[in-house]
């Protein structure tokens, strides 16, 4: 299993590649599946899935922006000659819907269906949820090269254990937190809020890249105040400025929540999970 990470490619561009000239470079190389997935969370389902039988081109290069990821004719070229393509529609890449629907490869796996809060596209922040996307993968990954399913199956399976555990140890460590507000920056916690029982306030939207008005950080500010709440959450990888303004307003802490989006090397999904099921139980206020 490799990846082939397209950072060089994105920073070089059209001028170094031409309309679809280094795709050999850059695309699948070796044996098996060539798999192109649109963002972490789903690279990380597929690599769980398909282990050795794929090789993966992630779409967002890592420390990338998963969200409006643009049809480059790099990306257009790696979608069109993928075996496989693992990605969510419904708005968060309208590009890369567009580039499907115009070509779309033999195998594709849409996970919108496991993303149904109106126009949040951040269901990967439930494990459970994520879990429900190992099967739909693996099915597809066996439409593709059937002489590896019982492999690809069996291989969900393991991933959904792991995941429901780590669901469990969400569950249980937030049982005391039941109904504690979750001030984040980026509101991309929508499905992990509803999991565990908790209200949120957003504070920039669901997308990270749009600035809040004046008058949706007035209305924030008097949301955190009346809730109680003792820390505002923020993003790593995003500029944290909006968020600590308002904490230092407010006179409350702030801490960081990973959306598991830019996700830098040596980052996984359980371990940015289990960092951020820390901070909550450090940040919010519970019982006990
Ligand atoms: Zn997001």
């Amino acid at each position: 299993m490799s990846r082939f990470p397209l950072r060089t490619v994105a920073l070089a561009g059209a001028a170094v590649c031409g309309l679809t000239g280094c795709t050999g470079a850059g695309g699948a190389e070796g044996d098996g599946l060539r798999v192109a997935v649109t963002s972490y969370p789903l690279e990380y389902v597929t690599e769980q899935v398909g282990g050795e039988h794929v090789t993966i081109t992630n779409l967002t290069p890592p420390g990338g922006d998963s969200h409006g990821l643009e049809p480059t004719p790099q990306v257009v070229a790696t979608l069109h000659e993928a075996d496989v393509v693992v990605h969510l529609s419904g708005g968060m890449q309208p590009g890369v819907d567009d580039a499907l629907a115009q070509q779309s490869p033999g195998h594709v796996v849409d996970a919108a269906g496991l993303a149904d809060l109106p126009t949040d596209p951040h269901f990967w922040l439930d494990p459970v949820r994520l879990a429900a996307l190992g099967g739909d993968v693996a099915n597809g990954l066996a439409d593709a090269d059937p002489d590896h399913a019982v492999e690809y199956a069996q291989a969900a399976d393991r991933l959904e254990g792991s995941l429901l555990a780590l669901d469990q140890e969400y569950a249980s460590a937030l049982a005391p937190c039941r109904g504690a507000t979750l001030v984040a920056s980026h509101e991309a916690f929508g499905y992990l809020a509803d999991r565990y029982g908790l209200r949120t306030v957003g504070i920039t939207g669901l997308d990270p890249a749009v600035e809040p008005t004046p008058t949706r950080l007035r209305r924030a500010a008097e949301e955190v105040r009346e809730s109680g709440a003792r820390t505002v959450f923020f993003e790593a990888a995003a500029g944290p400025d909006v968020a600590r303004t308002l904490a230092d307003e407010l006179g409350i802490a702030s801490a960081v929540l990973h959306p598991v989006e830019k996700v830098q090397e040596g980052e996984t999904y359980p371990g940015l999970m289990r960092a951020n099921l820390a901070a909550l139980e450090r940040g919010l206020v519970c019982e006990g």
